[in-house]
């Protein structure tokens, strides 16, 4: 990976890293905020992956993921073009460097959905990232969610609750826990961190500095 020429962190947006084990809520989640509480004036985007896997029927081409062959993932790794990359269940993933930091010099809020292995590097190299883990509130329920449409035989279901339980092996790299019990309430806690990175003396001092001229002087 090569260096990260991000830009100070008080100056852009915010760059948010959401992992959670598959049955958490996690991709509704992300997709409730951006549709409810992103405007023109506070815009709120998701990073679009690059991945090896092969795109599920409904995903679309740099609409879900940018879908690309091994050997080209392989060849941008080579050319430092990720943020971070991890190889998830024998699949690349990887966060192009230059989409991020183009989106956050804009002054607009990022998400990451990434894997623990993601979230990991992401803080290593840039520290003012937020990094969010979202757990399911029992362990019951989320076998209930992994069952889902009860395709999936016992052993698959088996495998998958291994995963997810690796994967919550690393909430203590995370800033914050969302537990995702009632849906509507866990959207609002999730959108109250990002409102709470909004009203920071720095970040209000830069954002309103005439406001604060005026207010102030004589
Ligand atoms: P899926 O194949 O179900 O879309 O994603 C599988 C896992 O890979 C999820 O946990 C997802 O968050 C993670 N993932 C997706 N994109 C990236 C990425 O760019 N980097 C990393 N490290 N993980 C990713």
């Amino acid at each position: 990976m090569s260096d990260v020429k991000l830009p100070h962190p008080e100056h852009t947006g915010h760059l948010f890293v959401v992992s959670a084990p598959s049955g958490a809520g996690k991709s509704s989640l992300i997709k409730a905020l951006l549709t409810r509480h992103s405007c023109e004036q506070k815009p709120l985007k998701v990073s679009v992956s690059h991945t090896t896997r092969e795109p599920r029927p409904g995903e679309n081409d740099g609409e879900h993921y940018h879908f690309v062959a091994h050997s080209a993932f392989e060849t941008l790794i080579e050319q430092g073009a990720f943020f971070e990359y991890a190889k998830v269940f024998d699949q690349y993933y990887g966060t192009s460097r230059l989409a991020i930091e183009n989106t956050l010099e804009q002054g607009v809020d990022v998400f990451l959905d990434i894997d623990w292995q993601g979230a990991r590097q992401v803080k290593a190299q840039y520290p003012a990232a937020h990094l969010v883990f979202i757990l399911p509130p029992s362990v019951a329920e989320l076998e209930q969610r992994l069952i889902g449409r009860g395709q999936d035989s016992a052993e698959v279901i088996a495998r998958r609750m291994r995963d997810a339980k690796a994967e919550m092996s690393h909430l203590d790299e995370f800033d914050y826990v969302l537990i995702n019990d009632d849906f509507e309430q866990t959207l609002a806690a999730f959108y109250a961190i990002v409102l709470d990175k909004r009203q920071t003396l720095t970040y209000q001092t830069l954002h309103h500095a005439q406001l604060l001229d005026d207010l102030l002087k004589g």
